[in-house]
């Protein structure tokens, strides 16, 4: 249920009416928009009965929230949500790539990438240390040390990082990263969702490959309802019938997640198709169909990658989109990358 507020609602009665749901074991969830100010009711609300809170006069309006996701609901937060990583930002009004290999591979690897796809205009830097791989048999990632290179990547560019937790165990060697990723395999890993809910971090949330939209967003709830709201969705193909690409990009996932909720979302067109001449027509239809940004593989020599290699850009490629999606981005009146005038800095 969600109480919306008159504009002019005195202070001390929204607190009484606060104090008094708190009292009756309800978890309250402010949203405090330009023009209204929202309160939502996490609990067992069908106990109350709405025309009793209508009739309080600091109460414009009482709407029944049917949907079993709460915080990650449009409807309790009704304005879109900016998740910030360092100087970019995800959601209205940018829009973001992230790019980078599959996985860390070396420290020449990934400092090469990230310094190329820095001077094309990606705003943070992928790369898997961690890698949830089909076969046992395959590379499974470069684990700690993937990370410690990964951070001098990010020392060495100032680009912020984005990586794959795989285990609960490891999360203490996530630290120093910026945004943690939570892949397709793992998005109904819910021990692992809610530790990451008592983090601080920006959580990259991917959709499980078989996932509905509402077991999605069910996956965003339990990392918000630990505390941490600073989610990323991201849309990266799902199972179907069709096996002339990789998978089957939903894009339709874009414009329903944003009618149903107020978070970010991302397009990952790498894992989408697995084509990497796919990547340039889906990246422009991400930004006309509203996305708030992608997450490309881009790899120094695609050929000789330990994984992913088949859908990797090379860093020329890469450019070359980059400079395309720039102007869509202009048309759709956003911000692409950071703000204009600041700049990432060459080192932190
Ligand atoms: C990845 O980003 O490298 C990855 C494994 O993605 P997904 O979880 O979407 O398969
Ligand atoms: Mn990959």
């Amino acid at each position: 249920m969600i109480i919306i507020l008159k504009n002019n609602a005195a202070r001390e009665k929204v607190d009484a009416l606060a104090a008094k749901l708190r009292g009756e074991g309800f978890t309250l969830h402010y949203s405090e928009g330009k023009h209204t100010t929202i309160i939502g009711l996490i609990g067992d609300t069908y106990k109350l009965d709405p025309e009793d809170i209508a009739a309080y006069d600091i109460v414009e309006g009482v709407r029944k929230v049917s949907e079993p996701y709460k915080k990650a609901n449009r409807k309790f937060h009704p304005e879109d949500t900016r998740v910030t990583v360092g100087k970019a930002t995800f959601g209205e009004g940018f829009f973001q790539v992230i790019a980078g290999p599959c996985s860390v591979e070396s420290e020449e690897q990934i400092v090469e990438v990230a310094e190329a796809v820095k001077k094309s205009g990606a705003t943070l830097l992928r790369g898997g240390a961690f890698k949830p791989r089909t076969s046992p048999y395959s590379f499974q990632g470069l684990e700690g040390e993937g990370l410690r290179l990964l951070l001098a990547a990010k020392r060495q560019t100032g680009l912020p990082i984005v990586t794959e937790i795989m285990d609960l165990s490891t999360l203490g060697m996530f630290d120093d990263v910026d945004v943690i990723q939570v892949g397709a395999r793992n998005m109904q890993n819910f021990s692992l969702l809610k530790e990451l809910g008592k983090t601080g971090k920006p959580i990259l949330l991917k959709r499980g490959m078989s996932s509905t939209i509402e077991e999605w967003l069910m996956s965003a709830e339990y990392i918000m309802s630990g505390g941490n709201e600073r989610v990323i969705l991201c849309e990266r193909g799902i199972r179907t019938f069709e096996t002339a690409v990789r998978n089957t990009l939903d894009i339709v996932a874009v414009p329903v997640l944003k009618r149903l909720s107020h978070l970010p979302v991302i397009i990952d067109p790498s894992h989408a198709t697995g084509q990497p001449w796919l990547v340039e027509p889906i990246s422009k239809a991400a930004v006309a169909i509203g996305a708030d940004g992608l997450i490309i593989e881009v790899h120094n020599n695609p050929e000789k990658a330990l994984c992913d290699g088949a859908q990797s850009l090379t860093p020329a490629e890469f450019d070359g989109i980059m400079g395309k999606i720039r102007h869509y981005a202009a048309f759709e009146g956003r911000e692409f990358g950071i703000a204009s005038g600041a700049s990432i800095g060459a080192a932190l």
